[in-house]
């Protein structure tokens, strides 16, 4: 199939010193910024930024995006989401345990009313910290 490049045609940097986008030097991060901003008014943005990525575009500025933020998002879209077994890769945080003292900090995060378990908790904690400088139970 051969790529629609139609949109090449209205890229606001036509004509333009493509020396702009291809940065190196000390001037790097300055051109860089130069660069973005001439994408930034550019109607054609994202094709642009959607082929870069496509094609596996290694240098310079497509799309508003460096050639560092475009292998970072490469890797991204890449990244499976989930493990072989279908299973969510990273596992969610255990939900801090009332009767804890990050359970008592739960309920003053979502502003709930602490309970009983997770006061005695805090309030246990709070007299360790007093009488031995940690609020982590003695080993
Ligand atoms: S987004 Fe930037 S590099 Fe891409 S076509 Fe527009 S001006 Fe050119
Ligand atoms: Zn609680």
């Amino acid at each position: 199939m051969i790529p629609n490049l139609d949109w090449q045609d209205r890229a606001a940097c036509v004509g333009l010193d493509s020396r702009v986008f291809y940065a190196n030097g000390k001037h790097a991060r300055e051109q860089v910024n130069a660069a973005r901003k001439v994408c930034a008014a550019c109607p054609v943005r994202i094709q642009c930024a959607a082929w870069a990525i496509q094609t596996g575009e290694k240098w310079g500025v497509w799309g508003g995006m460096s050639q560092k933020e475009l292998r970072q998002k490469r890797v991204r879209d890449r990244a499976p989401r989930t493990s072989a077994s279908g299973k969510p890769k990273r596992k969610a945080p255990e939900p801090a345990k009332c009767g804890t003292r990050s359970g008592y900090q739960k309920h003053l995060r979502e502003k709930t009313a602490p309970c009983q378990p997770c006061r005695q908790a805090n309030t246990d904690a709070d007299n360790r910290l007093r009488r031995t400088g940690t609020t982590k139970a003695a080993a």
